[in-house]
């Protein structure tokens, strides 16, 4: 059993009954199955929750006509790059520098 990896994403939903268009920010938990599969759960605000797509509800008119639109953003890709690829302190001084002036 590996460790989950947990992606960033954002959805965007859309009544059509009021046409009110919003995100909702999930975390995507990406983790083995055990049998060489992929199971996906979701968390809001640190709780687990139902599927994006599932029981949507407007937030506006709390209608039930709400789609998802296609192709979730992913916000923040997992794993985050290796520390060596991150701007050191003193390069990042530097830069400071050369726009200062
Ligand atoms: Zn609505």
């Amino acid at each position: 059993m590996h460790e989950p990896t947990i992606v960033q994403e954002v959805w965007t939903y859309r009544c059509a009954t009021c046409l009110h268009v919003w995100d909702v920010t999930y975390e995507a938990w990406h983790a083995g199955d055990g049998h060489g599969g992929d199971v996906v759960h979701y968390r809001r605000a640190g709780q687990r929750c139902v599927n994006p797509w599932t029981e949507l509800s407007c937030t506006n008119c709390d209608g039930f006509a709400v789609t998802p639109l296609p192709s979730p953003r992913t916000v923040r890709p997992a794993p985050p790059p290796p520390a060596e690829h991150r701007p050191t302190q003193p390069s990042l001084s530097r830069l400071a520098r050369v726009h200062a002036y």
